[in-house]
């Protein structure tokens, strides 16, 4: 709701009463005589920040306005699905309804038939978005992986190709690493070669901003939806994050398995409904992808048929 903060704001209104000021002290008095309550209204009307005159002749009602603020982003992933936990976060999300992103690993997919099951589940889902988290997750030997990059790359292709061949936005396992254009960021130094050749090759790798962690032993969360709620006022507060006002918050599907981590889920997600201040998206809308997919879309059109056939498949988004 607007309430008129300046001078020049409130001015027309005592002019309007000037001329017959004489008349209303008249009447006030005589309606204070008869009902004091009436006299709050009316004062509470003139107060009031519904109705606010600006010209002589009519007065303006003014609606309440809605802050036109952006909203933050919050792209809220889960990484290493399809497993047990899956099921119970699709529930989540389409209950909730709220867009997230499966960052999802190519064996798993044929691990068992529930696994097959959620996979199923997963792409006949609505309001969410599957990515590519490598085929067999290194297997969980995260330095001898990165020390083979075209091992690396045909591992991400693998997925790719039997899985997702609508995707290019990969996130590399055991590591936070980013490569949008010019976005780059490499946490393990060791791994930068086997990064640079994923880009090489088209992929997008996206990497995190905060994650919500979980005991490896148990695979029990360790914070709280409210804690959580915290840590993400705080890195938007401290600017922690790799793009502006844009959070890539990370999460894996195993932990939700528990019905009491689920439900920490479900109130962390509805917590999150309740800010006004913050949105959650899928990734492919992360304003640097987005950028990424704009130029890469203009280059193509610069390119001639002929050269646009010969051109690698990683080049399609
Ligand atoms: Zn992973």
């Amino acid at each position: 709701m607007e309430i008129p903060s300046t001078s020049e704001e409130a001015e027309p209104a005592a002019d309007f009463l000037k001329p017959s000021f004489a008349f209303i002290l008249i009447l006030s008095v005589i309606a204070c005589t008869h009902s004091g309550k009436k006299t709050e209204e009316a004062h509470a009307l003139l107060r009031s920040d519904t109705i606010h005159i600006t010209d002589e002749k009519k007065p303006v009602a003014i609606a309440g306005k809605k802050s036109s603020k952006p909203k933050k982003k919050i792209y809220l992933t889960f990484d290493d699905g399809p497993n047990n936990g899956t099921r119970n976060v699709l529930d989540i999300v389409q209950e909730e309804n709220v867009p997230v992103t499966f960052f999802i690993v190519g064996e798993h997919v044929f691990a068992s038939q529930g696994q097959r099951h959620n996979w199923n589940r997963l792409k006949a889902a609505g309001n969410i978005e599957i990515c590519n988290h490598s085929y067999t997750h290194a297997h969980n030997h995260y330095d001898r992986f990165y020390e083979l990059p075209e091992t690396v790359v045909k591992d991400m292709e693998k997925t790719r190709d039997s899985l997702l061949p609508e995707t290019n936005i990969v996130r590399a396992p055991g590591r936070n690493s980013w490569r949008i254009d010019s976005l780059q960021y490499t946490d393990i130094k060791k791994s930068k070669p086997a990064m640079d050749s994923l880009q090489k090759a088209g992929f997008i790798v996206v990497g995190w901003d905060l994650e919500w962690h979980y005991d490896p032993k148990t695979f029990l969360v360790q914070n709280t939806a409210e804690e959580m709620l915290t840590m993400i006022d705080s890195a938007f507060a401290r600017k922690r994050m790799r793009y502006p006002n844009n959070l890539v918050l990370l999460a894996h599907d195993q932990v939700y398995h528990s019905s009491a981590d689920s439900l920490q889920l479900r109130t962390f997600i509805q917590k999150l409904k309740n800010r006004d201040d913050y949105e959650l998206a899928l990734v492919s809308a992360y304003p640097a992808i987005r950028k990424h997919r704009v130029l890469a879309d203009t280059t193509r059109a610069a390119i001639p048929a002929a050269d646009t056939a010969k051109s690698p498949k990683t080049d399609t988004l």
